[in-house]
């Protein structure tokens, strides 16, 4: 059976609602000025966690951060629904063609480092992809590695989080290469896939062509994104469908108006939890290039 994937109209879709999507945030991601007297609130977990190590679904893991534990993912299909190629333009795509009741989340940039979401991830074992651009990882590359070693596959998301239509091609070049070449050498496996920031110029032939120079053999987009405490839905519905790639972000209260980074991904599994989804891992529904 073949779907077809990567509607470009869902892409512009896409790119409107931008990395650090909110109309008017802008680069928020970047360099937001600190909020002052937005005092960050108590962590989730409660002083009575159990010590239960690799919690299962459903145990004692996710009462630990006050969260109903969601459905357990179906095994990885055989047949994975999005192909990748070794040469030629790289597919775009905000979602994966499958009837399996499952979304994927992605997290994005890296700026807030918080040991407390190693811990949380280490407890219920979410899988992520984290998408991370290198100036905003780099004074702590060390912090993602529990997070990799956890399962979680690490991807290109530029050196700098420029406006990528902006950019002469070999600035375009370097933002894509230098990312991957410091991304590839710091966690040990080159990044299969690329997501442009704000999903800016994702549909472009010269970012595409760029990508495919670098490495990456995908460019991801998305059809959800998580806000402080709710979801911003590209369907008019507001309702997840099967396959639907969700973005988040690292970030911590200076971004979350005093908001914790856990306190936020508790409210993302809860979105997800309350329409019956459960997360699987993208990575396991992309066939990376074979032969
Ligand atoms: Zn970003």
């Amino acid at each position: 059976m073949k779907r077809t994937y990567g509607l470009a109209v869902l892409a512009l879709l896409a790119a409107v609602s931008g990395c650090s999507s909110g109309a008017g945030q802008g680069a928020a991601s970047l360099s937001t000025p600190g909020t002052a007297g937005s005092p960050a609130k108590a962590p989730a977990p409660s002083t009575a966690a159990p010590t239960g190590q690799g919690a299962a679904p459903g145990g004692a893991g996710w009462a630990k951060w006050g969260l109903t534990a969601l459905p357990q993912a179906p095994a990885a299909p055989a047949d994975k629904p999005i192909k990748l190629t070794r040469t030629g333009p790289v597919p775009v795509f905000s979602e994966v063609p499958t009837h399996d009741k499952v979304v994927f989340v992605t997290l994005d940039d890296g700026a807030e480092k918080d040991p407390k979401f190693v811990e949380m991830l280490t407890d219920l074992k979410v899988p992520v992809s984290m998408f991370l651009t290198r100036d905003i990882v780099k004074d702590d590359y060390g912090y993602f590695k529990p997070l990799q070693a956890l399962g979680n596959h690490i991807h290109n998301h530029t050196v700098d989080h420029p406006v990528m239509s902006k950019l002469a091609p070999d600035k375009l070049h370097s933002e894509v290469c230098d990312a991957q070449s410091a991304l590839t050498q710091q966690y040990g496996t080159a990044p299969l896939l690329f997501r442009p920031p704000y999903g800016d110029g994702a549909n472009s032939a010269a970012l595409n062509t760029a990508v495919q120079q670098c490495g990456p053999r995908g460019i991801v987009l998305w059809r959800e994104s998580m806000q402080i405490h709710d979801m911003q839905y590209q369907a008019t519905d507001k309702k997840l469908r099967p396959g639907d790639i969700i973005l988040a972000h690292f970030r911590g209260p200076k971004d979350l108006k005093g908001e914790t980074m856990t306190a936020m991904f508790g409210e993302l599994l809860a979105r997800i939890q309350e329409q019956g989804f459960a997360v699987a891992r993208l990575e396991d529904y992309v066939q990376p290039p074979t032969g």
